[in-house]
């Protein structure tokens, strides 16, 4: 039971909290090319991985040390936000200065010692749901955050692993309204992990903001079939920009009384 989280982070309600960017880190031009398209179509928040927690230890790790610098060139180019993923607690202090938004993975939504130190800092938390994680369990993560101190915790559904394996995951989007009505977080749904294929990217971000979510979480590339991790479930800028359109509407929509 969720019993500290009284307040969550403000989220505006005039508009959506989109975090847009590629997977991971590459290099510098992608980067700039992506945060370049992105600034201009209004986007605040731009993700990308430096340090990657990847299935097979042989494919792409992130670019470590060197994304966060590209990350930071980005920050002050462009003026944007960042958002990036903590793998180990060792890496906090390199991190804490350029990261706006701290996103742990859901690898490591069980990795308590991780949280509670998250919880210790003044930083808002994308806490990610873990791969098999109950929503009880997933609240219960946000909750070892919030004791230490910090509820500053924006949760992100990211689809579970369910039998069904035409898509890389299953949104689970019953989540939405229920921790809506449990906590007063904001969440926000990632329809790029949470169904592995980027021609279901757009219906369920739009799903996913009819059912109530604050925002999403989207992976743009400029190259999408030649990214180095997750190019499958990444959208183009074209692609982007039709489904950034229509979620600015429909949030619009669901949410104007
Ligand atoms: C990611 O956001 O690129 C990522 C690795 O996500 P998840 O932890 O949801 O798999
Ligand atoms: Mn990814």
């Amino acid at each position: 039971m969720v019993k500290k989280i009284k307040q969550g982070p403000k989220v505006n309600i005039n508009q959506p909290l989109i975090i847009a960017g590629p997977c991971s880190v590459e290099n510098y031009d992608i980067m700039d090319k992506t945060v370049k398209f992105l600034k201009e179509l209004g986007i605040e928040y731009i993700r990308g991985g430096a340090f990657k927690p990847r299935t097979s230890p042989y494919s792409f790790q992130g670019l470590g040390i060197e994304g966060l610098e590209i990350l930071e060139d980005m920050k002050k180019k462009y003026g944007v936000k960042i958002v990036s993923e903590i793998l180990d607690i060792r890496d906090l202090e390199e991190m804490i200065d350029s990261i706006d938004i701290i996103q742990v993975g859901s690898r490591n939504m069980y990795n308590y010692p991780l949280l509670k130190e998250l919880g210790r800092i003044k930083k808002p938390i994308l806490l990610k749901r873990g791969i098999s994680a109950t929503i009880d369990e997933w609240l219960n993560a946000a909750e070892y955050i919030a004791l230490e101190g910090n509820t500053d915790i924006i949760l992100c559904e990211r689809g579970i692993r369910t039998f069904e394996n035409y898509t890389r995951n299953t949104l689970d989007l019953n989540c939405v309204p229920v921790v809506k009505q449990r906590t007063n977080l904001a969440i926000i749904v990632d329809p790029s992990h949470g169904t592995g294929r980027r021609e279901l990217v757009k219906p369920l971000s739009l799903a996913a903001i009819a059912a109530g979510a604050d925002g999403l979480l989207i992976e743009v590339h400029p190259d999408p079939d030649n990214a180095l991790s997750d190019g499958f479930q990444s959208l183009n800028f074209e692609e982007f920009k039709d489904t950034y359109n229509k979620v600015i509407a429909t949030y619009h929509c669901v949410n104007t009384r």
